[in-house]
């Protein structure tokens, strides 16, 4: 879809006239003109709010900005709050929709890869504590996600990567055939049309059957986070991309799994070659000490009565919930 059919394709949803773009510096400048100059012609009100862009802003302050021109826009429990930009925007204005007026409807119009294939759909929001990544949001599923792929052209290469760590991501845990076309594809220039159609079928394969995160189905798709959520608190948000954290997170946890005798050296080697191909670390580059990683994991939202549980591959393709894994030997690997 083209954002320029934003309006056209939003009218038929019943949202009232009245409604805010949430975007940040860098998506606003280049596409927001395009999304509120459609919502006009298709006879909406818009406002929007920029917000600063990148991590570190994921924060309570850029909620309360979004919630101040919510007010001043004048919308009301049918209006729509837009988001358009990568997975921050979308991750903020998500929540803010959740709990505005308890609740007003949500749209999403990702601009980047990894909100593309990732966080746009599966409808977690939410913010970063200082404690913690993502350790405040709620669950608020988007009336609607509409992708314009060729907003991935203004993409800096860097977050192209990023991106693809959470497209390797579900290669790993859900879909061998996946991960061997993408090493066929590694280095050639991906085809990103056919990638964010075979991401979101696997994701929304899993969002499907455990929406909440109760029946330890979505808790795969956390592959890689509980290590790679440590590495970007520690970093404290920003330096280290989400998907680069996670893609040196995903390569402790395969080098966790051989360690435990759940999958092959050969595998976990075939996992950091395609990571290394797509321009990401296969380890992580700052050296933390395992003390502080490890108690930083331990606060993670998977963690029950203080045991970790963590998401192990045991070939590609396949991953699983394991929990009690020793500290000892998570602390070797760290
Ligand atoms: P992510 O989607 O990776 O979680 P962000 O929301 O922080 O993360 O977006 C990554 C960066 O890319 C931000 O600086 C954002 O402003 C910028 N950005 C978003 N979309 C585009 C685009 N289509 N072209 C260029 N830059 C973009
Ligand atoms: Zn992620």
């Amino acid at each position: 879809m083209k954002l320029a059919e934003t309006g056209r394709f939003l009218k038929n949803f019943g949202f009232s006239r009245n409604t805010l773009v949430v975007t940040d510096k860098n998506a606003g400048r280049l596409y927001a003109g395009t999304v509120l100059k459609s919502l006009r012609r298709a006879g909406f009100n818009p406002s929007a709010v920029t917000l600063e862009p990148g991590e570190k802003h994921k924060n309570i302050s850029s909620v309360a900005k979004i919630y101040g021109s919510a007010v001043k826009a004048g919308l009301d429990r049918k209006s729509a709050i837009i988001a358009l930009g990568g997975g921050v925007v979308g991750d903020l204005a998500g929540f803010a929709a959740a709990t505005f007026m308890r609740g007003v409807p949500f749209v999403q119009l990702p601009t980047t890869l990894l909100a593309m294939v990732d966080s746009s759909v599966g409808g977690k929001t939410g913010f970063d504590l200082k404690e913690g990544k993502n350790l405040a949001g709620a669950f608020c599923q988007p009336k609607a996600v509409l992708i314009d792929l060729s907003t991935l052209k203004t993409l800096p290469a860097r977050h192209v990567a990023n991106g693809m760590a959470e497209v390797i991501k579900y290669g790993v845990i859900m879909d061998a055939e996946f991960f061997d076309y993408l090493e066929k594809k590694a280095g050639e220039g991906w085809d990103l049309e056919k990638i964010v159609f075979r991401s979101l079928e696997l994701k929304a394969s899993v969002v499907e059957k455990d929406e909440f995160e109760e029946k330890g189905l979505r808790e795969i798709l956390n592959f890689g986070h509980t290590f790679g959520h440590a590495c970007e608190t520690l970093s404290g948000y920003g330096p280290v991309l989400h998907g680069e954290a996670v893609a040196a997170g995903m390569a402790a946890a395969a080098g966790l799994s051989v360690k435990l005798g759940r999958m092959t050296a050969g595998e976990s080697a075939r996992l950091k070659n395609l990571l290394k191909k797509a321009g990401l670390p296969a380890e992580f580059k700052k050296k933390f000490k395992p003390s502080e990683i490890l108690k930083v994991m331990l606060r993670d939202k998977k963690t029950r009565n203080g045991r970790l549980r963590l998401v192990l591959p045991s070939r590609i393709g396949k991953a699983e919930v394991v929990s009690g894994v020793p500290e000892k030997i998570i602390r070797e690997v760290l």
